[in-house]
């Protein structure tokens, strides 16, 4: 079934404990298509880049399946530039530059041929154009969303005018205690269903993710990678995974929300393994469904009498 993807497309700079690049293809758009490029054959990227956006990164897209019709190219202005470095534990990072370029300008415009899309992502970006883009589209099956703490702080009123028509919000522990007010998740949870979505994902980072969906409760834990070079686009990673799942399989069930959290784990688990989106651009199908198997017996719990 087809996804429709609205994010940043961007040049990243990155330090990590293991080493710095100073402009690599980055951005929530891009790794949301490009992971769930794996699950369907129909992905659809709506965005912005600027002059200096490079030819052979247009061509890792498209060599993924992804359908640039919604990307527009803007003349006037740089891509959106963001820099950040990772601490020791790489579970936390400083923002160190964020330069919107043309994206302060952006205005995402939904091709006629993309309105009746099955699948939303709503990446993240400035919650009043997630809002125009649900503004735009017919009636999809799913809507699906990002944020963040700068919006949670800078756009409370936009957000939750957002989140009222979001069936899965995905977001962090942080971001969950800040939107909420509460510092116990699952009370958090209760009151972010309140707003509007009736399914939350709550990302811990290393530690996993929670699945909140009807009264039902869902832990999966994190898979423990041997190297992890770069955390960057974990977060958009998961989402992917997640949202191709549901899009390959057009099954909505709390048992399959589940499958598409341990989707979402596996294709972030791969993401951190090498800079940017690099890792994301080598694996295989085979890879994919290896490690969802390993992480099914890494979770599984032996059931007594
Ligand atoms: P994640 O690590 O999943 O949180 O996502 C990292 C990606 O988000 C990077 O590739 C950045 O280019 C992008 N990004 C960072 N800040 C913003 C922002 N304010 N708006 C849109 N995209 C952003």
């Amino acid at each position: 079934m087809s996804i429709l993807i609205v994010g940043s497309v961007a040049y990243d700079g990155i330090e990590t404990p293991f080493g710095k690049r100073d402009r690599i293809l980055g951005g929530s758009a891009t790794y949301l298509s490009i992971t769930s490029s794996y699950f369907t054959g129909d992905v659809n990227l709506v965005g912005v880049v600027g002059h200096d956006f490079e030819a052979s990164d247009i061509e890792i897209l498209r060599n993924r399946g992804v359908n640039l019709d919604g990307l527009k190219i803007d003349k006037s202005g740089k891509t959106f530039f963001w820099a950040g470095r990772y601490h020791y534990d790489l579970n936390s990072r400083d923002t160190l530059d964020t330069q919107l370029n043309v994206f302060e300008t952006f205005k995402p415009e939904i091709p006629e041929n993309l309105r009746n899309v099955e699948y939303l992502c709503l990446g993240n970006i400035a919650p009043s154009l997630q809002s125009l883009v649900l503004d735009q589209v017919k009636s999809p099956k799913l809507v699906i969303c990002d944020t963040m703490n700068f919006w949670i702080e800078g756009a409370r009123e936009d957000l939750l005018k957002t989140l009222s028509r979001v069936d899965v919000l995905i977001i962090n522990d942080s971001e969950a205690r800040e939107l909420s007010g509460e510092p116990n998740l699952v009370k958090a949870a209760a009151l972010i269903h309140d707003m509007g979505p009736k399914t939350l994902i709550i990302k811990k980072g290393e530690h996993g993710a929670l699945l909140f969906t009807g009264n039902e409760i869902f832990s999966a834990p994190a898979f423990p990678v041997l190297d992890i070079f770069d955390p960057t686009g974990a977060g958009d990673t998961f989402m992917g995974g997640f949202a191709g799942w549901l899009a390959k399989t057009g099954d909505h069930s709390p048992e399959n929300l589940r499958r598409a959290v341990i989707y979402g784990s596996v294709m972030a688990s791969f993401c951190v393994e090498k800079f940017g989106p690099e890792r994301l651009l080598e694996i295989s199908e085979d890879a994919i469904k290896v490690r969802y198997n390993a992480f099914k017996e890494l979770s599984e719990v032996p059931a007594h009498d």
